[in-house]
């Protein structure tokens, strides 16, 4: 039999005419578990995952996942088995990762707008470090430390100024973004955090974006960041690590980002050049590690043809996979078992009242009513954000282990939706 993979997505495979994720057949899952079904590869979040490990051979690294890219708790606790920490950026996620079974002390807390609460519940669990990421929040969360009788581990999240060059929604590390402190304000704000008794100063971090596809803004806030380290550490506050955020994109529609590790290999050498190359390393992916490793499997409900425009209407929506409303973004659409003969331009549009509810546009597919869909490269981004617009129930989650597929998220129905309401 003749195994096909799809461009960037090794794991997922036409073997004869049925598509499959590692080896299990993915109509069998929606068959027992229906549509739409978020179906994630283990195997794919490992090689992933291991990409970084290999870059960073024989280096003193530690890879936070940026959680917010897929929260499930067993992607956590996969993650977390694996030697992982976790880039949270909300209490929530503070308690999903001590839930999964997370080492608290590889927690690192990003975000511009922690509360006192968050602040609070974080020191006493006992996270690694907090990403500060204003002025007013760095007295706060002394503040907040000193009531607690502790002192906070802190980095200050610098602005690095370069451009990430991806989609604006996602570019972090301009001047007119609103996270991190401006590069020129980073050596006055060190000096004031360092004088401050409910905080320990223990690195600096940035993240300039996210879905990067070149290793030159990489490089460039590298080198920022490092001229910034030296200047800090020249006026007595050492700094115990450094952490490079996340952003490495990935292959949706022919992008072509760097491999993990050649990209790590030339930020190291980078690191080498400039003296740091033994230091405390973190970084923070969290679309690199998941998002290839997941597909939405789909049904199309109706067609409907028209004078301008096809429509393909599928029962996943926009709640469902809200990245092409949201930015336009692009997912590979393809059939789980494709039929010969001519293909259609279609609109893969799902039944939510919105015209900015579709999926892919100008899609060539032979298609017919009942036919399943499975949207590629949905591992992140995609069931994080899933909403209950119109209320819909959020899909379920398989994970997928080989020849084995465990339910990892039941479907949720509109009774799990009211809970909590009451009538007046
Ligand atoms: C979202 C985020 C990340 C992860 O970004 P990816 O593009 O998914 O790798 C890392 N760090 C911070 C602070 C973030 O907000």
């Amino acid at each position: 039999m003749t195994a096909k993979t799809l461009p960037g997505q090794p794991h997922i495979a036409y073997r004869g005419n049925e598509l499959f994720i590692e080896n299990v057949r993915l109509a069998d899952l929606a068959r027992q578990h229906g549509t739409p079904l978020f179906v994630y590869s283990k195997a794919a979040m490992l090689a992933a995952l291991g990409a970084y490990q290999r870059g960073f051979a024989g280096r003193k690294a530690q890879i936070c996942y940026a959680m917010k890219a897929n929260s499930s708790l067993a992607i956590l606790q996969l993650f977390a088995r694996a030697g992982c920490g976790f880039d949270i950026v909300s209490g929530g996620e503070l308690e999903r990762v001590l839930a999964a079974g997370g080492d608290a002390s590889k927690i690192i807390f990003s975000g511009v707008g922690k509360t006192r609460t968050e602040m609070r519940r974080a020191l006493d669990a006992g996270i690694g470090c907090f990403n500060v990421e204003s002025e007013a929040e760095i007295d706060v969360l002394n503040e907040v430390a000193l009531a607690a009788g502790q002192r906070a581990p802190v980095s200050i999240r610098v602005n690095p100024n370069v451009d990430a060059k991806t989609h604006p929604y996602i570019s972090t590390g301009l001047k007119g973004n609103k996270f991190g402190i401006a590069h020129e304000r980073a050596l006055t704000t060190y000096r004031h955090a360092a004088a401050l008794p409910g905080l320990k100063v223990v690195g600096i971090d940035c993240h300039i974006g996210s879905q990067i596809t070149q290793e030159s803004p990489y490089l460039d806030a590298m080198d920022r960041v490092l001229d910034l380290v030296q200047a800090i550490e020249a006026t007595g506050i050492p700094l115990h690590h450094i952490d490079f955020g996340g952003g490495l994109g990935i292959d949706y529609n022919g992008d072509t980002p760097p491999a993990a590790d050649a990209l790590w290999a030339k930020l190291l050498a980078k690191l080498d050049a400039r003296g740091y190359g033994q230091r405390q390393l973190m970084i923070e992916p969290g679309r690199s590690l998941v998002g290839n490793a997941g597909v939405c499997l789909t049904e199309v409900l109706y067609l409907k043809p028209g004078e301008q425009k096809n429509f393909c209407i599928v029962d996943a929506a926009m709640n469902d996979l809200p990245r092409p409303a949201m930015y336009e973004a692009y997912h590979q659409i393809v059939p789980l078992t494709p039929r010969q003969g001519a293909n259609t331009n279609w609109d893969i549009v799902g039944p939510v009242c919105e015209s900015g509810d579709w999926l892919g546009r100008d899609r060539m597919l032979n298609v017919q009513t009942g036919d399943q869909l499975a949207v590629l490269s949905a591992g992140a981004y995609c069931m994080s954000m899933a909403s209950n617009y119109n209320t819909r129930g959020r899909a379920a989650e398989i994970l997928v282990d080989g020849i084995q597929s465990h339910l990892i998220r039941e479907r949720e129905y509109a009774s799990d939706q009211m809970r909590g309401e009451k009538l007046i």
